[in-house]
């Protein structure tokens, strides 16, 4: 039986002589190992719907009680160009599809197209980025505590951020917690970025929360909170240094 799927490429692992396997996040079976002979040679009419990041609709026999599906033909419906073309965004996509092939959680293709379009399309890509990692946080049940301090409960006299700890910490409670204080507009930006999403995120445009440091802490946290590790965050962390 011949099965369409709509997909994105998240991962290419070459095989023997010019054949490649690909993992495509699709939106019906979550995600999915595919066997494609002869994607690497020159000659492959598939090749161009099959690279990296690449939303194409896929040709292939499913049979739910195989690993690895047979590969039939893909056709490309859609590229981000923008992510190809910047260091910076192919970075950040690359941290979103680390991050989100470890997740246990099958059910994200939304939330991934719609992370990947607006790091293609959105002048403000750690804004896009901050937003997803902090909604991979909430699926994840691990958000920061930025309504009060997340030791005493106290709203008023926030001082710092505890990452071991799990959010704000106010100005008593940093007596025996002894962190850096941090700015108050970097405390108020990382409040800010903690309730956003993205059905809300044309409001975000130009609040200053284009910031790498927003990002690098989210980061942080997530991979503290989830055990998780990202090699690829690395990549990121070179380019703004
Ligand atoms: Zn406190």
């Amino acid at each position: 039986m011949n099965d369409r799927v709509t997909g994105i490429v998240i991962r290419e692992t070459e095989v023997k002589e010019s054949d490649a396997i690909i993992t495509v996040y699709t939106a019906d079976h979550g995600q999915l190992s595919l066997y494609a002979r002869g994607l690497r040679k020159v000659t492959s009419r598939n090749a161009y719907a099959c690279q990296l990041f690449d939303c194409s609709e896929f040709l292939l026999d499913y049979n739910p009680g195989k690993d690895v599906q047979l590969l039939k033909s893909a056709v490309l419906k859609r590229e981000y160009m923008g992510i190809r073309a910047d260091y910076d965004r192919l970075a950040l996509a690359s941290v979103v599809i680390e991050i989100i092939s470890q997740l246990p959680d099958d059910s994200l293709y939304d939330l991934l197209e719609t992370t990947l379009e607006k790091l293609d399309q959105d002048a403000e890509a750690f804004t896009a980025f901050s937003v997803f990692v902090v909604l991979i946080l909430n699926i994840l049940g691990i958000s920061p505590v930025v309504d009060e301090c997340v030791l005493c409960g106290n709203t008023k006299g926030i001082e710092t951020i505890s990452i071991a700890d799990g959010g704000f910490i106010c100005h008593e409670c940093n007596k025996s917690v002894h962190l850096r204080p941090l700015d108050v507009d970097f405390l108020r930006k990382f409040r800010i970025i903690n309730k956003a999403s993205f059905e809300v995120y044309d409001r975000l445009a130009s609040s200053g929360l284009n910031d790498y440091q927003l990002s690098a802490l989210l980061v942080e946290f997530l991979c503290t909170h989830s055990g998780m590790r990202l090699r690829s965050w690395r990549a990121v962390e070179g380019a703004v240094k």
